[in-house]
């Protein structure tokens, strides 16, 4: 692997928006990327639809994006880090200009701005109508290609953390086409930008690689992991069997889409007094309970859209017609997709860990901003502001000597890759099944057994551990948290407690911790974990 000979101290593992940002605001300090795959492949990021919040627009206000950001999270936000975010918002948007986002502009040169749900405001910054994301990561990949201090390794995946005496010194990768090869950096600082964990369920609008390996190799380290159960399920992922699920986006239920069954009987009207407008956890449980009570659940665009699908929504067109539905014809098969995780590994203001030389940023981080639910096009935002906040913080800390040694090698046991594929199967089975839109005490104990299983019988592969640890504090701060509350719904717990409105901390000692015993010390645990983090 000579390639990778000499890397800088400070370390990104992930090049998402999150990863890139972050290594254009340390330069000109050397900073190494770590991709799995090709610059831009394999990241949520470049998958974004709509756009990124802040507010830009004439009469709107950062003090209305942090309240409807605290209002949609349901009770947990930190209403601290909303504000903050809200308040930088739009110096982030102005860098990502300054970057090369050609951001749509009237010939004023103002935004053209899009409001999405919850927001009280036209507040969604975007690029040709819904490639935000696409343009938001190439002109990064553009600017990143121009910059002689970001040093990019492309085809390896991080598997663990190296720690010593308490402080991350480095990171243990595998090439990611040849699981046996290994290799082992010395870093002195590591920013975890591995996004989410939509690789765990079986059906997701993410990429394969978010797989929630950042939340394992941090617990591993110490860290403390926040809101795992608060997981995103988008209602209207075109169900065509293809893996990811494609996106029927929001934007068509606000142009007049309905949501149908079988019969052709528009079941959300009788769910909610704002039907197929209500909040996202609302329509992924009715799409859900349609399904599951056998009468299919299809989005109709043929009156509201018609003809002018293609040019309206050439994304979502091409996908449906490449899978032989005509959306002006035909309605579109939908079902709930893991699309966005709340949680993840507890960071404060700048994306610190509480792991001496470990930082988080991005969808694999949980700063509180999104509580119990995401309010729409916050986590592109979150992912800079962050980004831009976890720079400066690295670059403070001093925390990134040069290199001092290498080690690279071949695993002793072999990687078995059908074993792999099987086993993250399983999980992804499991998750969806017992841990998904519909979540009750039998089927999370049903979940802990199985995975924990799949986590015993594949601990030799790093892959498979990650996959299994992540979903297993899903499953546990899932099982845990009793009563309903944004994205996580419990159906032997409907209703909000308000005892209950308080965001939940775990680290990997709690999570091994099974007897109701143990469970009244892991409470004082969580509780003494989350204050240590500040
Ligand atoms: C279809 C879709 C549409 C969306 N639309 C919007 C929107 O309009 N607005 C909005 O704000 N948000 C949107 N989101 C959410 C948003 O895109 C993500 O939350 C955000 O992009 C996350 O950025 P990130 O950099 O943290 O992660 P990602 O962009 O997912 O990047 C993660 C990186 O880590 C790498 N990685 C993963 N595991 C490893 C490993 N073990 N070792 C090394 N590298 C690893 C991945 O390959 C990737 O490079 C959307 C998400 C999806 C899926």
């Amino acid at each position: 692997m000579p390639e990778l000979r000499n890397p800088s101290g400070i370390l990104i593992v992930g090049a998402g928006l999150a990863g890139l940002f972050t290594a254009l605001k340390l330069a000109p300090r050397p900073v190494t990327v770590i991709s799995p795959g090709p610059l831009g492949e394999g990241a949520s990021s470049a998958w974004a639809q709509g756009g990124i919040a802040a507010a830009v627009g004439e009469g709107d206000s950062t003090d209305a994006h942090a309240e409807d950001t605290i209002r949609a999270g349901a009770g947990i936000v930190d209403a601290r880090i909303a504000r903050l975010v809200a308040r930088e918002a739009p110096a982030r948007v102005r860098d990502l200009l300054a970057y090369g986002v050609p951001f749509d502009r009237d010939l004023a040169g103002h935004f053209v701005l899009s409001r999405e749900a919850a927001h009280s405001a036209k507040r969604i910054v975007r690029v040709a109508g819904d490639r935000a994301g696409r343009a938001i990561m190439e002109a990064l990949i553009a600017t990143v290609s121009r910059t002689p201090s970001i040093r990019v390794v492309e085809g390896f995946e991080a598997e663990d953390l190296v720690i010593d005496a308490g402080r991350v010194t480095g990171l243990q990768i595998a090439r990611h086409d040849d699981p046996q090869r290994t290799a082992t950096l010395e870093a002195g600082a590591v920013v975890l930008a591995t996004g989410g964990i939509g690789g765990i369920f079986a059906v997701t609008t993410n990429p394969g690689h978010a797989r929630g390996t950042g939340i394992a190799m941090a617990a591993r380290a110490g860290a403390v992991i926040a809101d795992t159960e608060f997981v995103q399920f988008h209602p209207t992922a075109i169900d065509i069997g293809a893996d990811p699920a494609p996106l029927a986006t929001e934007a068509l239920r606000g142009e007049g889409a309905t949501l149908v069954n079988k019969a052709g009987e528009r079941f959300m009207a009788r769910l909610h007094p704002d039907a197929e407008l209500a909040p996202r956890d609302v329509v992924a449980r009715g799409v859900f309970q349609e399904i599951a009570a056998g009468r299919g659940a299809f989005l109709d665009c043929r009156t509201a859209i018609g003809a002018k699908f293609a040019t309206s929504f050439p994304t979502v067109h091409a996908r449906c017609m490449a899978a032989g539905i005509d959306p002006v014809r035909r309605p579109i098969p939908v079902v709930p997709a893991e699309h966005y995780h709340m949680g993840g590994i507890r960071t404060d203001e700048n994306g610190r860990t509480g792991v001496a030389g470990l930082w988080a940023v991005g969808e694999v981080a949980s700063t509180g901003l999104h509580g119990a639910n995401r309010l729409a096009s916050n986590s592109l935002l979150e992912a800079v502001v962050l980004g831009a906040r976890a720079a400066e913080d690295v670059a403070r800390s001093g925390a990134h000597p040069s290199v001092r040694a290498l080690a690279e090698g071949r695993r002793r046991r072999e990687i078995d890759p059908a074993a792999r594929a099987s086993a993250i199967g399983e999980i992804r089975r499991v998750m969806s099944r017992c841990a998904g839109v519909e979540r009750s005490e039998v089927g999370l104990r049903a979940a802990l057994g199985a995975v924990e299983r799949v986590k015993a019988a594949g601990r030799h592969d790093p892959a498979i551990a990650n996959a299994a640890l992540a979903a297993l504090f899903i499953v546990e701060a899932a099982r845990r948290r009793k009563e309903s509350r944004g994205g996580h719904f419990r159906s032997d717990y409907p209703e909000t407690s308000h005892k209950l409105a308080r965001r939940s901390f775990m680290t990997l000692a709690g999570l091994s911790l099974r007897s109701e015993a143990q469970a009244r010390d892991v409470l004082s645990e969580i509780t003494h974990a989350g204050r240590k983090v500040r």
